[in-house]
């Protein structure tokens, strides 16, 4: 495989920094652009050191100047928590930051690669999503800032394909989780794991039926490379996920499980437009990069709990 120079924005986020140690290790050489927003420069520490690693720290709704071969585009914050903080920075993130990258894209005639989302389904009235469904979205909602802010950035993706015949790939991302994620982030299994390991009360909101399919980081970023390396033809959008349905009752009681935690359960309120089931069809996955995850949930729950061990032990806090 040949040495590429490889943009990754979002690269000191939660999946960003796990493509980023894939990408070194598969011997290119990565420019890691972050506003460190919801990423931390603590996810990439064991990077910096890497010959072949750096680090800018660069807003993407700002045009950027690099010399680079492949453009992944992960900017944007994923958490309902951090994208309600500020959601006209969320929309510009994505439609700004679209922009600028793929005119960076069109003027290096490099590949660029778009971290889309499930989001783009809204609340789906289809089940499970193919790529084919247009999805039910809430456009003046309290998660439209990032929902339609990713749709919006599909168009362009799109647009800049059909007009300036820029070499597009989109993924569409449902819930990844694992290592590295911030222990505030305020995402389930996050905040699932931090909760029971403090013996704290862990939160569901609404009743705990609601279901999301959740897929472990290593298969995501394998599915991300891999996309990368189809050939131009192959625009996507492609589901990437992991079909296995699971509901936040379920997953409550695998977490306290396997932290052998003394955690109750306590209900919260649902938040508005709270998707009631998510799980993707990865029949174009597994036809078109022929990729499907490998880690089941135990499996990469045991991975995520060492690593929310170690932090937290770490900072103290736990
Ligand atoms: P994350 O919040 O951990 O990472 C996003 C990164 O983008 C952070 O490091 C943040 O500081 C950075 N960022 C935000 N705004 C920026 C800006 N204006 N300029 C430069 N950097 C900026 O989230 P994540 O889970 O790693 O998600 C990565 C990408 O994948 C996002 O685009 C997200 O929408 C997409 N995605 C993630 C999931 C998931 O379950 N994790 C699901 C669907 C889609
Ligand atoms: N959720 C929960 N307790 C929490 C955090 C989230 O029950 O402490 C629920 C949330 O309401 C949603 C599901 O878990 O139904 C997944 O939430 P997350 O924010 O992780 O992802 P998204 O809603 O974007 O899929």
């Amino acid at each position: 495989m040949s040495s590429k120079r490889i943009l990754v924005t979002g690269g000191a986020g939660f999946i960003g920094s796990h493509l980023c140690e894939r990408l070194l290790a598969d011997g290119h050489e990565v420019l890691c652009v972050d506003n460190c927003f919801s990423g931390r420069r603590a996810t990439i520490a064991p990077l910096l050191s890497a010959r072949n690693f750096e680090f800018m720290r660069h807003d993407v709704t700002f045009p950027l100047y690099v010399e680079v071969d492949e453009i992944y585009n992960l900017a944007c914050p994923a958490s309902p928590k951090h994208y309600q903080f500020d959601p006209v920075q969320t929309t510009k993130t994505s439609v700004h930051g679209a922009i600028n990258m793929l005119g960076l894209a069109k003027r290096l005639r490099g590949k660029i690669l778009q971290a889309s989302t499930s989001e783009v389904y809204g609340d789906p009235a289809v089940h499970p999503q193919t790529e084919s469904y247009w999805g039910n979205v809430n456009p003046i909602g309290r998660r439209a800032c990032y929902d339609e802010g990713k749709r919006c950035a599909e168009t362009l993706f799109f647009d800049y394909h059909r007009q300036h015949r820029v070499r597009i790939k989109v993924a569409r991302i449902f819930n990844t989780y694992g290592p590295n994620m911030h222990p505030d982030d305020g995402r389930v299994v996050s905040n699932f794991i931090v909760q029971a390991l403090r013996n704290e009360p862990v939160t569901i909101y609404g009743d705990g039926r609601q279901c999301r399919s959740f897929c472990y980081v290593d298969d995501m970023v394998d599915g991300l490379v891999r996309l990368m390396a189809t050939p131009d033809e192959v625009t996507g959008p492609v589901n990437l996920g992991n079909p296995v349905e699971t509901s936040m009752l379920e997953l409550a009681e695998a977490v306290i499980g396997q932290c052998r935690s003394k955690s109750q359960i306590v209900l919260r309120p649902l938040p508005e437009d709270d998707p009631r089931r998510r799980q993707p069809d990865i029949a174009c996955a597994r036809r078109v990069l022929a990729w499907a995850p490998r880690t089941a949930l135990d499996e990469g729950l045991a991975r995520t709990i060492a690593y929310f061990r170690r932090t937290l032990d770490q900072t103290g806090v736990g």
